[in-house]
């Protein structure tokens, strides 16, 4: 699968502090408390809290601009999926004065 997009004319993700420097570092899936994360160099499954009735799918992005993260999740709920955002969490195990690893970058 190959998503069509433009980098001339999409709009990138935005950091909260306004920056458009964000790389993807962790997707997060929570299934009813079964949940599911994927970083750069691990995929671990954990049970942890319901985020709702349905599933959520959350993108964590660190900053360039603040060196902060933030989530942009997906939370399904009765037929509709809703999109919001949520603070990071610290990444003590593989923070790095660059931040945590992106997912993948070339
Ligand atoms: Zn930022």
């Amino acid at each position: 699968m190959a998503w069509d997009f433009d980098v001339g004319t999409d709009a990138p993700v935005v950091c909260p502090c306004g920056d458009e420097h964000c790389h993807p570092v962790r997707v997060r899936v929570n299934q009813g408390g079964r949940i599911t994360n994927v970083r750069y160099a691990s995929s671990m499954s954990e049970i942890g809290p319901i985020s709702g009735r349905g599933t959520s799918i959350a993108i964590e992005f660190f900053c360039e601009g603040c060196g902060g993260t933030h989530f942009v999740a997906y939370q399904f709920h009765k037929g509709r999926t809703y999109t919001g955002r949520a603070p990071g969490v610290p990444h003590s195990d593989e923070q790095s004065i660059r931040g945590p690893t992106t997912l993948w970058r070339d």
